[in-house]
């Protein structure tokens, strides 16, 4: 498979710590990127001048989620127009040297790492994901290592549509629109959610841990038809989400690609 990392259409930061921190919100993430990426322009192209300019960036104290995974600090913005992101440190940012090492692995490190989704996702669903989050990292990111709600998103609407959704379905603007607001169902979840990092969730043996929700705790007789969708963005009290809302908007966003999916393919 095509990496997932740097797609035409968008890319992802998230093993580079994009989201480790409280403050996750898309502004925030932005902000943080954008300042990152103005001090490593102004940093010398050498090992000592990246390696200064990443500690003095480690050092405005990242107040991380997950302590024990770390955070790097060359991770900003590739284009002016602040639409990709993707290593400062790398030699085709930084025109000639590899200055990875100055971050938070090694060069080796990080030219060898490949997140689980690179066996869990098939060509098409990676392509699905990245032409639905296409000039959109923030989202992509989410989506992307989150194999499980990627997977159900798309069965779902399958499921409503009654067609298997493929690759060439989002020529269709209004119906890539849809599906693109369904997946953003994963940045609209309640702060601390279990739900945005659906896709780190492993056992013992690297295989994904199976989670349910537990209705007759919550009050309710059946299962929500839309069960795998709400088990991945953690609709459970643990999550801080709401599961009646969120089923309702799951609902919604269904129903409105399946009524896209519709009119552009009757
Ligand atoms: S989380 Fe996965 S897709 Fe994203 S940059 Fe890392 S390896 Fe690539
Ligand atoms: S040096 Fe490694 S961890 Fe840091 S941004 Fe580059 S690829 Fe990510």
């Amino acid at each position: 498979m095509e990496p997932l990392c740097q797609r035409a259409q968008v890319s992802c930061g998230a093993c580079c710590g994009l989201y480790n921190r409280r403050e996750l919100s898309r502004p925030a993430v932005h902000a943080l990127l954008a300042r990152r990426t103005a001090a490593l322009a102004r940093a010398p192209r050498t090992a000592e001048g990246f390696r200064a300019a990443s500690i003095s960036l480690g050092a405005e104290g990242e107040d991380s989620l997950f302590p024990s995974v770390r955070v790097c600090p060359l991770l900003g913005f590739l284009d002016a127009a602040e639409t990709r992101i993707g290593c400062l440190a790398h030699p085709l940012a930084t025109g000639g040297p590899d200055l990875r090492d100055c971050g938070a692995y090694t060069a080796h490190i990080c030219e060898g790492f490949f997140c689980p989704s690179h066996a869990w996702l098939s060509e098409e669903e990676a392509a699905l994901a990245a032409e639905a989050c296409a000039g959109d990292p923030y989202l992509y990111g989410l989506v992307v290592t989150d194999v499980p709600f990627l997977k159900a998103a798309l069965g779902a609407v399958a499921a409503l549509a009654a067609a298997k959704v493929e690759r060439r379905h989002l020529a269709a603007a209004g119906f890539r629109r849809s599906l693109s607001r369904l997946l953003a169902l994963k940045e609209e979840l309640a702060p601390g959610s279990d739900g945005l990092f659906g896709a780190f969730r492993a056992a013992a043996d690297g295989e994904p841990l199976a989670r349910t929700i537990d209705y007759t705790a919550l009050g309710r007789e059946a299962g929500s038809p839309y069960d795998a969708i709400l088990t991945c963005v953690g609709a459970d009290p643990r999550s801080g989400n709401d599961l009646d809302a969120l089923e309702g908007e799951v609902r919604r966003r269904l129903e409105a690609c399946a009524a896209a999916f519709t009119a552009a393919f009757p």
